[in-house]
């Protein structure tokens, strides 16, 4: 039974992986889809007068969830599958 990476460890995985994503901090594509959601629910918010809801720059969840991120492991991989903890709101800065 595998036990659920940490962030640092599924992005040390995941640049191995993928070399061209070194640079970034962040792999974009782990995290855009949810905050893209999240933006849409604000827009219509903001457009109904209502105010936003706050979203966790890096995983997207709404701010005061514990957010996690899906780095794109391919099938088989031992990381595959888990939702890795966002460090930044699961309380490591
Ligand atoms: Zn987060």
């Amino acid at each position: 039974m595998s036990i659920r990476p940490t962030f640092d460890q599924a992005l040390r995985e995941y640049r191995k992986l993928r070399p061209e994503q070194t640079a970034s901090p962040f792999p974009p594509e782990c995290y855009e889809s949810l905050t893209e959601v999240h933006q849409r629910v604000n827009d219509a918010r903001t457009a109904n007068g209502l105010p936003c809801i706050p979203i966790c720059p890096k995983c997207g969840f709404w701010k005061g969830v514990r957010g996690y991120l899906r780095f794109p492991f391919p099938l088989g991989h031992p990381y595959f599958g888990f939702a890795i903890p966002c460090p930044l709101c699961n309380g490591r800065r």
